[in-house]
């Protein structure tokens, strides 16, 4: 047994349903009866002849932890948690519409 059978395209849309459901290639592996690495191989596979494919539930979930980061507010300079680098202003001055521009006026 090469533990790397035949997939049908049945199985396919099965294993893309599975991976955006979130669920990790370990359940996915459990749930289709395969071995984990028969799955890996096929996401991979799946990958390269331009089918999208969910990115896995644990590097998702890291991503989540990362997304707050404390940011100096571009306006009023105070520390406040942003989401992203994209989020300069605190919630107060966005709500205000102050330009960080105003500052050197
Ligand atoms: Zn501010």
């Amino acid at each position: 047994m090469s533990g790397y059978a035949y997939w049908s395209p049945a199985e396919d849309a099965e294993l893309l349903e599975l991976r955006r459901k979130q669920l990790t290639l370990a359940q996915i592996a459990k749930l289709m009866d395969r071995s984990y690495e028969s799955c890996k191989a096929r996401v991979a596979e799946l990958r390269k002849s331009g089918v999208v494919v969910a990115p896995d539930a644990n590097h998702r979930k890291a991503k989540l932890r990362h997304t707050t980061t404390q940011r100096k507010c571009l306006c009023c300079g105070r520390l406040f948690p942003s989401e992203g680098p994209h989020n300069r202003l605190c919630t107060g001055c966005r709500s205000k519409s102050c330009s960080p521009y105003a500052l050197y006026a």
